[in-house]
């Protein structure tokens, strides 16, 4: 079942096993390549991995824990995946976020309920997500390829775009009448680590909220890990490799020169390093211009008790967004972008137990948090993450059993895309999306090299479609 043109090497190889390098894999073992992923780290998966990381029979996500982009993505549906072992768990509801009055609004699976709950803000959110909730399956795979394609869907696709391209406060003053509404809105925009204020800010809220009502906020029982130990499983049954353990320090060590098509599931930059002088210096000093986003600073907890929130919307859904209203997480936002620290971050925290017995020994759980914080920051979040738990949740300091706390450092030492504790691969403001990390996004000046991971289009999250995406111009060039 070859694709490939005559005279194409015979040999993929793939540095780095995280969705994005399992999808390219996937794609091209399919088309009939003999396909190796190099790993560097002891287990799979990059940034969407399940580890012990506190105590016996406790399983935590070292890096992504809720998964509608997965869900959705056209890539990844397409693939067998639930006969090697993936299964979605869906909470009552998607998403909680509570207020100061120990109420919480919640974004539901229905988009009916979450309107008839948003009362007078309900008209607007229809209108706003609406379109995209109904024609999930066409609208998606133009959202999550380069911005710069001709779209298959222009006038959809325009229409989204009027909303998406504002900045998130500014969309939701004018279309939301209550703050309850804006709160909602604004903890689903800083997913961005954009300011509030940044134009496109809006459009990761719209998607993200959208994405709750077409194909929920789901888990795989397990863990993350199950995503992408279900395509590595899939990929063997392709006959595809992967290898761990297995540091890519330079492209000589993959064999001949000019003998494999090579994938990097790693930044822009260590790609550029890898290549050394198959790029011209053009090239490679665009390279170096991507820059990289701000970081997460994260918090694994072991728990004797589900968390104890004040507010009972809380306690059904997957994610929990703290931070107040919208003013207080523009504020605190912006803060973290200005270098500065935060007291009072936004903070996201997924309870994966409440659903996935399969994650704690009985009766116990897991809980995952993290909040923003500038890129490579040194400073210790855990009492500012802890202090708006507590704020929501009294109590919750005394259910706390073990937590493992994952700084920008520590995130980057169990990934090394990861830079600077960077979960996006590079800042998402627009022009980086333009750019991403260049024009030829996938494609390098070498034919044969081409770029994988969330550097690319469309950007940071479990969807795999930077990987199918670069598969893709690679079998078109060769
Ligand atoms: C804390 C955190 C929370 C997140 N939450 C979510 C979430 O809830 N939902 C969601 O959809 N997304 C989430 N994400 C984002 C998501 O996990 C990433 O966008 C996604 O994993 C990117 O996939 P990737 O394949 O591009 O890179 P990665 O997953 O980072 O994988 C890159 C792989 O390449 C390997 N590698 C790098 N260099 C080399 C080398 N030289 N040799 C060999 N191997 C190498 C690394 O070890 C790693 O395994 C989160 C990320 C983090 C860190």
């Amino acid at each position: 079942m070859t694709g490939a043109k005559a005279g194409a090497p015979s040999r993929v190889a793939v540095v780095g096993s995280g969705p994005n390098g399992l999808a390219a894999a996937l794609v091209m073992a399919h088309a009939g390549f003999q396909t190796e992923v190099l790993e560097a780290q002891a287990t799979l998966g990059g940034a969407c991995r399940t580890l012990p990381l506190t105590l016996p029979g406790f399983r935590h996500d070292f890096g992504s824990a809720v998964h509608p982009l997965a869900a959705g993505s056209p890539f990844l549906r397409q693939l067998p995946l639930e006969k090697h072992g993936l299964r979605w768990l869906h909470h009552e509801a998607p998403l909680a976020h509570p207020l100061a009055d120990e109420t919480a609004v919640v974004l539901e699976r229905s988009l009916d309920s979450t309107v008839k709950d948003l009362g007078p803000d309900g008209a607007a959110w229809r209108r706003m997500v609406g379109p995209l909730v109904e024609h999930w399956d066409e609208m998606v795979p133009d959202l999550l390829q380069p911005l710069l394609r001709i779209p298959r869907h222009p006038l959809w696709l325009a229409r989204f775009g009027l909303f998406a391209a504002q900045p998130a406060r500014l969309l939701a003053d004018t279309m939301f009448k209550t703050e309850r509404a804006r709160a909602l809105f604004a903890g689903l925009a800083a997913h961005s680590f954009l300011s509030l204020d940044a134009p496109f800010s809006a459009a990761v809220a719209l998607v993200l909220g959208a994405a709750a009502h077409a194909v929920g906020w789901p888990i795989p029982e397990g863990g993350a890990g199950s995503i992408t130990g279900a395509m590595a499983s899939l990929l063997a049954d392709w006959g595809g490799a992967v290898e761990l353990n297995r540091e890519v320090r330079s492209l000589d060590s993959l064999g001949g020169r000019y003998e494999a098509i090579t994938f990097f599931d790693t930044t822009p930059g260590q790609m550029r390093r890898l290549a050394g002088d198959r790029f011209p210096a053009s090239y490679a000093r665009k390279l170096a211009r991507f820059r990289p986003g701000p970081a997460a600073f994260k918090v694994d907890y072991a728990l004797s008790e589900p968390i104890p929130w004040t507010a009972a919307g809380c306690r059904r859904a997957s994610t929990v967004h703290l931070g107040g209203t919208l003013g207080e997480i523009a504020r605190s936002e912006r803060r973290m972008l200005r270098g500065e620290r935060t007291d009072d971050p936004y903070v996201l925290v997924a309870q994966p137990t409440l659903r996935d017995p399969t994650r704690a020994p009985a009766d116990r759980h897991v809980a995952w948090a993290y909040c923003h914080v500038p890129h490579g920051s040194q400073v210790d979040a855990v009492e500012a993450i802890e202090a708006q738990m507590e704020r929501f949740a009294p109590g919750f300091r005394e259910c706390v059993l073990h937590r493992s706390v994952a700084s920008p450092r520590t995130l980057e030492a169990g990934d090394a895309n990861l830079q600077g504790g960077d979960i996006s691969g590079g800042a998402m403001d627009i022009v980086q999306q333009l750019f991403r990390p260049t024009l030829r996004a996938y494609r390098t000046p070498d034919p044969l090299l081409f770029l994988c991971s969330s550097s690319t289009p469309p950007g940071a999250g479990v969807h795999g479609m930077c990987g199918y995406n670069a598969a893709n111009a690679a079998l078109r060039r060769w």
